[in-house]
């Protein structure tokens, strides 16, 4: 046990803080963790769980219209937002709590405030000094904002779960997984969303074909794009904001949602003053052991900007709590990392796109089912599910899965166990199809 008030101070309780917390604190480390604003970080507070409640909320959207041509009629619907919203916050009330308890139940104390490192054992929290043996940086990311005049009359994905109304029109800049989430939400909820992007593509890094099924699907949908276009200034006008192009065209909106990407928490931590580098991608330089260039600081979660994902954060600081404060030091696996576009509909992807496979094995088989889902059929939509399997030839082992249509997250949760337990093609084939669902496509593509 160090002479300092505390063996570990961890700056940040989100994903990454809290599992590392909770954990070292089990180990019988004198552990607190700093917090500026609400102690469940951004996932729980602004990230994937009140997202997910809006996509769930949205989606009945298409579930009501579907449910007539399976016998039910429903007059009189109505959508209240201020009600999705409120109960949304009032589900992030109670996470935050729980994460509070859990914090509390393993005696880890709880620092509000912000906080910056006077020097390397010394942290600065709201005017308080702590010093601690070991620090822990899990202070996660932001979202970026463009330097064009006016980006301040946009919001972000911090803002978008308390809007007072629900806009009649939404413009969204962006074209990842977040935009194209919330353009899914947006416009299932009645806003007329447009989804506005400086490539030609949507969802870059993503199977392409995947990508472009859900451009197709999503514009037959009436969701507008404006793709290869780049915004130069946003103007306050009467009645919203007018958004002014390269082109010299404009475009007029209620609301502007800035969706480019997350920036990592790196400033006012006072990392300059002790001398913690960052990496070329301005995020903090770590080893596989979440090790900084400074002996006793630590960082794990998207301010290091590895994999920016909730589930890898959590690993990350497990690890580190593990290595640093017990007896068993392991190591963050980075391979075969399953993720997920809760767009509608959704994508679910892990392993190697087929370019990637191609260009690491040289010889790739694909596999690909492109189908109406039966609810779809009978619903009477046209939408189709596309699946793809990249297999490298060599091996016949599945290296990449991809799919979108109805509950591809749910599915792809299971099919990533087989794809990161190296299974070949042969031995999806040899799994007896269970039917009638979706996902026996997975064990039928020929
Ligand atoms: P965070 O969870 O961001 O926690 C960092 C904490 O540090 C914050 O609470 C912050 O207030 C605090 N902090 C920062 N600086 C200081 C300081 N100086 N002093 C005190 N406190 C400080 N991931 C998924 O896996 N699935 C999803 O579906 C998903 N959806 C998302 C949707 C949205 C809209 C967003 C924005 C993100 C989403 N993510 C999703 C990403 C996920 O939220 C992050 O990867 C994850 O939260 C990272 O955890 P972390 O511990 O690194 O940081």
């Amino acid at each position: 046990m160090s002479n300092h008030d505390f063996d570990l101070l961890v700056i940040g309780a989100g994903s990454g803080g809290v599992r590392a917390s909770r954990i070292a604190a089990g180990h019988g480390a004198r552990v607190a963790v700093a917090e500026e604003f609400r102690v469940g970080g951004t996932c729980v507070i602004r990230g994937c769980v009140p997202k997910k409640l809006l996509v769930y909320g949205s989606h009945f959207a298409e579930d009501l219209v579907d449910a007539r041509r399976f016998g039910w009629h429903i007059e009189g619907k109505r959508f209240d937002w201020p009600t999705l919203r409120d109960n949304v916050a009032a589900e992030v009330d109670r996470l935050n709590e729980l994460y509070q308890n859990t914090l509390d139940n393993n005696d880890v104390t709880t620092l509000l405030g912000h906080a910056r490192l006077l020097d390397a054992h010394t942290v600065d929290v709201a005017g308080t000094r702590h010093t601690a043996d070991k620090i822990l940086i899990a202070s996660g990311a932001r979202p970026y904002l463009p330097d064009v005049p006016g980006a301040e009359y946009g919001i972000t994905s911090n803002e978008v779960f308390h809007l007072p109304e629900l806009p009649g029109r939404v413009v969204i800049a962006g074209a990842g997984y977040i935009a194209t989430e919330f353009a899914g939400v947006f416009h299932a909820l009645g806003v007329d969303v447009t989804l506005i992007n400086r490539s030609e593509t949507i969802l870059r890094g993503w199977e392409p074909a995947l990508a472009d099924r859900l451009l197709q699907i999503s514009m037959a949908k009436g969701l507008n794009f404006k793709l290869n276009c780049r915004l130069e200034r946003v103007e306050k006008i009467s009645d919203g904001l007018r958004l002014h192009f390269a082109d010299g065209k404009t475009m007029d909106t209620d609301v502007l949602m800035w969706a480019l990407g997350r920036v990592p928490n790196v400033e006012d931590l006072g990392l300059e003053g002790v001398g913690v580098a960052l990496n070329e991608k301005g995020a903090i330089a770590v080893d596989e052991d979440n090790c900084t260039n400074v002996q006793n600081i630590f960082a794990v979660g998207d301010v290091t900007d590895r994999v920016q994902l909730t589930p890898v954060a959590i690993r990350e600081g497990h690890s580190f709590a593990d290595r640093q404060f017990g007896s068993n030091p392991w190591r963050v696996d980075y391979n075969a990392i399953p993720s997920a576009v809760f767009s509608n509909p959704p994508l679910g992807s892990v392993g190697m796109t087929e370019a990637q496979a191609r260009n690491a094995y040289g010889q790739v088989r694909v596999f690909t089912s492109d189908f109406r889902p039966m609810k779809s059929v009978l619903a009477g939509r046209t939408e189709r599910a596309l699946y793809k399997l990249v297999v490298d030839a060599a091996t016949d082992r599945v290296v990449g899965a991809h799919m979108i249509g109805p509950d591809a997250p749910e599915i792809l949760q299971a099919v990533a166990i087989a794809v990161k337990a190296g299974l070949t093609k042969a031995q999806f084939d040899d799994t007896m199809a269970l039917h009638p669902t979706m996902s026996e496509e997975l064990v039928l593509m020929r």
